[in-house]
């Protein structure tokens, strides 16, 4: 049976907001980042990362940069207990025209596929409108956290959004604990 997932969007949601991630040295994770992933691992949902990545075909760094970057990232969930079940990036830049790059869902769903996801029942979490919109293009419950761009993206450009967040949390780990409440799992 198809299970619902909690997307999470990567810059300025886990991790620090760098502008372009473009050194191993700059990733940094947010504090909350570790325990929220482990809450989600503990109550049996899968967490997906979703993340637009275009500094590569920008050139501001090589493609092989986002892989260690994941890599890492995975490395230092592990060690804290908590674990990914897949990481969806769109390595294109945004005059590629191609499918897969926020806020088109084709990430969402490709690993809907793959994972064997019930979207209907799913969240993504992330600190941009453009989120918000992936969310509602996908079908999930969009989510959005005050760090990163969130608190600026909340303030300045929420009239003129046509989709908003179904909740705005302070962080990752309030947006957890939400989502965990509406899922009824506490
Ligand atoms: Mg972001
Ligand atoms: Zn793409």
């Amino acid at each position: 049976m198809s299970q619902p997932a909690v997307f999470l969007d990567r810059d300025g949601t886990i991790n620090e907001e760098m502008g372009y991630l473009n050194h191993l040295s700059r990733f940094e994770l947010l504090p909350q980042a570790i325990p929220a992933i482990r809450r989600l691992n503990a109550a049996g949902l899968k967490v997906v990362v979703v993340t637009n990545q275009s500094g590569a075909a920008r050139g501001y760094f090589p493609t092989s940069l986002v892989e260690e970057i994941h890599a890492l990232l995975q490395k230092i969930l592990a060690a804290g207990g908590a674990h990914l079940d897949g990481i969806y990036a769109c390595l294109h830049g945004p005059a590629d025209g191609c499918a897969c790059r926020k806020p088109s869902p084709t990430l969402l769903e490709q690993a809907a596929r793959d994972l064997d996801l019930d979207l209907a029942r799913s969240y993504l979490v992330g600190d941009r409108y453009i989120d918000i919109q992936t969310a509602a293009n996908a079908g999930v419950k969009g989510i959005l956290v005050l760090t990163g761009y969130g608190r600026g993206e909340y303030e300045y450009l929420r009239a003129a959004q046509g989709v908003q967040p179904v909740h705005v949390a302070p962080d990752l780990g309030e947006a957890v604990e939400w989502i965990l409440r509406d899922l009824g799992k506490k």
